[in-house]
């Protein structure tokens, strides 16, 4: 499989051939198949592995074919995808990466994180936000605020999913999975994992929300 072959969108493999990537990686290979064609996924991968891209480039593939516009109407500046990371410095690489290959099109990516103010996160997301990548902590304080709109999710993305269970976010991913957002059959749900020793207790998880899914 080439990124041509991948039946991306043009603009998307504009910004992939800008950013030097040739040839797909194995998790590349394997994700995106998967998630365009609207499965659920698990896959384990290490750092580094290229997994960003796995996850970013066909969920804004998708996102590009419903034909994203810049909208004046507030609810469809709604978060659409939201991408979950254990740490600051992670979720900034991901958001750096969502910039990246979301550049030239209407898709405007917001980061947020603990340890800034509340304020300047609730204003990014007002302010009009497709893709939101955020540690669990802050987004948890922001939904519990009702200060974001979570009608339009359709992605949701758990990365790194067993540091964020050492770390003590499982209630906080539990509940994200149960979020209303998450109930209905064209929402999708990917988690990454680093090993397969927390995979099955993740699994678990998603079993009782009556997410299956593909595993790689
Ligand atoms: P990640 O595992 O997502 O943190 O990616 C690790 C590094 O590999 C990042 O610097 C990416 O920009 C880069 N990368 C991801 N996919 C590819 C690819 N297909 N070809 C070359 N570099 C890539």
């Amino acid at each position: 499989l080439t990124f041509e072959e991948a039946n991306l969108c043009q603009t998307l493999n504009s910004n992939i051939a800008k950013a030097g990537y040739t040839k797909l990686t194995p998790v590349q290979k394997y994700s995106i198949p998967i998630i365009l064609a609207g499965r659920d996924l698990m896959a384990c991968a290490q750092t580094g592995s290229g997994k960003t891209a796995a996850f970013l480039l066909p969920i804004l593939a998708h996102m590009m074919r419903d034909g994203i516009t810049a909208s004046r109407f507030k609810e469809l500046q709604e978060p659409e995808c939201i991408i979950v990371a254990p740490t600051r410095e992670l979720i900034n690489q991901i958001y750096l990466e969502a910039r990246k290959f979301s550049f030239g099109t209407c898709v405007r990516a917001v980061v947020i994180y603990g340890g800034t103010q509340l304020g300047h996160s609730i204003r990014q997301i007002v302010q009009g936000c497709n893709v939101l990548c955020a540690t669990p902590g802050r987004l948890m304080d922001i939904i519990g605020k009702e200060k974001i709109g979570l009608r339009q999710v359709k992605y949701l993305v758990l990365d790194e999913a067993d540091r964020m269970l050492d770390m003590g976010f499982g209630p906080e991913m539990k509940k994200l999975i149960s979020c209303p957002f998450q109930t209905k059959c064209d929402e999708r749900t990917m988690v990454f994992v680093e090993t397969k020793k927390k995979a099955d207790f993740i699994a678990t998880f998603l079993c009782q929300e009556k997410i299956s899914t593909t595993s790689i």
